[in-house]
């Protein structure tokens, strides 16, 4: 039986939400248009970028699927939206940074047999990572956004995933660099809104709803994981339907999972206790 919808999450790492307002003029676009919604996102604390992907797709506290910090990774044992979304028949795509690959389906990573699989019994249906090695202060390592955005374009046209996510990590790594108040970050925060927006119109066409959103923000030195408007705040833009809260309402991270499979109209597990924020 086909799912109630289809969704593409769209994490983009690291973007404190005053960068999101003010610098993502194709999003913010959208939403003065009236086409799309956009509210405040706070993500959990540690606000720490495996612990808030953990967060993000299990709908749990790092107290609870255990991953406290980039370091600490295995395979979590909580039902998350892959699990279920391949549990209800959907098919998954993953486009994303090799922890997501660990977190969800295997741990550890083994570049030649998990950098990209097609595994029809899910629960990464057709994942295609890119793991950073050697990732430093002075050489980011991340692959071109726009090759990304294509990628996952391509999961959503060949395979006709149910859901898909996309997570990169260049404006997290050009925040750890550069800091938040700079021109190299202003112009960053361009580039990642153009390339976006060539895509977005071409998913709403094929009937995705989409969410884009970051795992956590920053602050103007680069740095985060700690309790602080700057560090955890960041935007949720979303395309599609739905009754969304009031404007002003701050969405919670665990809010996110639950939310997604009830676009999609698969059955929340217990684990998940946020309520979803779209009715
Ligand atoms: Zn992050």
């Amino acid at each position: 039986m086909p799912l109630r919808s289809k969704l593409l999450l769209i994490v983009v790492d690291g973007v404190p939400e005053r960068n999101f307002r003010r610098l993502f003029g194709n999003l913010e676009g959208w939403v003065e248009h009236g086409e799309a919604r956009v509210w405040k996102h706070r993500s959990i604390v540690p606000s720490i970028s495996g612990p808030c992907y953990a967060s993000i797709h299990t709908g749990t506290p790092p107290q609870q699927h255990g991953v406290l910090a980039n370091e600490i990774r295995f395979r979590i044992g909580l039902p998350d939206v892959f699990s279920e979304v391949s549990k209800a028949g959907g098919r998954t795509g993953s486009v994303t940074h090799s922890y997501w690959s660990e977190f969800f389906n295997r741990y550890p990573f083994d570049l030649v047999r998990d950098l990209e699989y097609d595994e029809p019994e899910g629960p990464i249906t057709h994942g295609r990572f890119h793991s950073m090695t050697g990732y430093g202060r002075e050489n980011q390592m991340t692959p071109s956004d726009v090759d990304l955005f294509a990628t996952l374009t391509m999961l959503t046209e060949r395979f006709a995933i149910d859901y898909g996510i996309l997570h990169t990590c260049t404006l997290d790594s050009m925040g750890h660099r550069f800091g938040h108040d700079c021109l190299a970050m202003d112009n960053a925060c361009l580039h990642m809104d153009v390339m976006l927006a060539a895509f977005l119109p071409r998913w709403l066409k094929s009937g995705y709803e989409v969410i884009v959103t970051a795992d956590h923000g920053q602050t103007d030195r680069g740095t985060h994981g700690g309790r602080e408007d700057l560090q955890q705040d960041t935007a949720l833009y979303w395309f599609g339907g739905g009754k969304g809260p009031a404007q002003g309402t701050v969405i919670d991270q665990l809010q996110i999972a639950p939310t997604i499979l009830s676009r999609l109209g698969v059955p929340i597990p217990k684990t998940m206790k946020a309520k979803p924020f779209l009715a």
